[in-house]
């Protein structure tokens, strides 16, 4: 269900963002213009006439079969215990904030009572970075893998040289290059470097007759639909052959520590996919704040058991 978020004017500052959404109503009149642009359609039968009732907040009864839905109804703030101008809030300075925001931060300045809401919070968030309907990179694309230093309780990173990816995190990227600029980014974690890894990564995060350009990685030639650039060379050059996904190789390592001060297992695609994100709307990242909203409104609710699962790459 795609839709256009409305507010046209992102607000540009907490001062604004405070302006805008100052309570629950200012929040759910937005999200119910967001949800029905053009006035109330009943998801049950249809029918566009509805009573905003005036018992239950921010809910509408339908003038036909009666059935009552709430704006949030289907989305992922649905059944949450946080008020939506928590959710708007978080919402404003995970999609603003340059570097992202933790858990805990994110408890601290929005004074929440626990870090586990803080947690879920900001978990289901992320979860809304990934646009259902989101289209593959087009075009010519550089594609590499990356191993990345992974944090555990015990254990501290894996140092030494050898082949052996205990105590790594396996990452592919791809980025577009257009006009010798990078375009859209993707990221995937993988469990390893081999070409049913990679083919998968290609097929599913590049279109059809993109060129995928790569340092000649045996892992690479054969993957289905896309035509190969393979650049063999020796692995002190790899940076000059694929300069961008190299440099978001280094951005993502410098913001994993930074921020999050390592990523573990359980939840790298999360991660990556808010890494994603940023990178992807760097250029608007005020306007970054509606899209979150608007993806968290377009995507189904979460428990607590589907967050702390593992994330499906796709
Ligand atoms: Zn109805």
């Amino acid at each position: 269900m795609p839709w256009e978020a409305p507010m046209s004017d992102a607000p540009r500052s907490l001062f604004e963002l405070q302006r805008r959404f100052p309570d629950e109503a200012a929040c759910a009149a937005w999200l119910t213009t967001a949800r029905w642009p053009e006035g109330f359609v009943c998801p049950g039968c249809g029918h566009a006439k509805g009573w905003a009732l005036e018992t239950k907040a921010f809910t509408y009864e339908c003038t036909s079969c009666h059935r009552q839905t709430s704006v949030t109804a289907g989305t992922v703030m649905h059944g949450s215990k946080l008020p939506l101008h928590v959710w708007f809030w978080a919402a404003y300075l995970m999609a603003t904030h340059s570097n992202g925001i933790s858990a805990l931060q994110l408890q601290k300045q929005l004074g929440l009572g626990s870090y586990k809401s803080a947690w879920l919070l900001s978990h289901k968030l992320r979860r809304a970075m990934v646009a259902p309907e989101r289209a593959p990179l087009a075009g010519l694309v550089e594609v590499d893998e990356t191993e990345i230093p992974l944090r555990t309780k015990d254990d501290p990173p894996a140092g030494g040289g050898g082949r052996s990816h205990q105590g790594k995190l396996l990452v592919a990227g791809a980025v577009e290059v257009q006009g010798g600029k990078p375009g859209r980014l993707r990221l995937a974690a993988i469990t390893d470097y081999s070409s049913d890894s990679l083919h998968a990564f290609i097929g599913a995060d590049l279109a059809a007759g993109s060129t995928a350009k790569t340092d000649g990685w045996p892992g690479y030639p054969g993957a289905p639909d896309v035509i190969h650039q393979p650049h063999v060379i020796g692995s002190m050059a790899a940076h000059i052959v694929l300069p961008w996904i190299h440099r978001v190789f280094a951005n993502l390592k410098t913001w994993a520590l930074g921020v999050y001060h390592g990523l573990r297992r359980p939840h790298l695609q999360s991660y990556l996919n808010e890494f994603v994100f940023r990178f992807n709307r760097r250029q608007t990242r005020h306007a970054a704040f509606k899209s979150l909203l608007a993806i968290a409104h377009a995507t189904k609710p979460l428990t607590y058991k589907m967050l702390i699962e593992p994330e499906p790459t796709a």
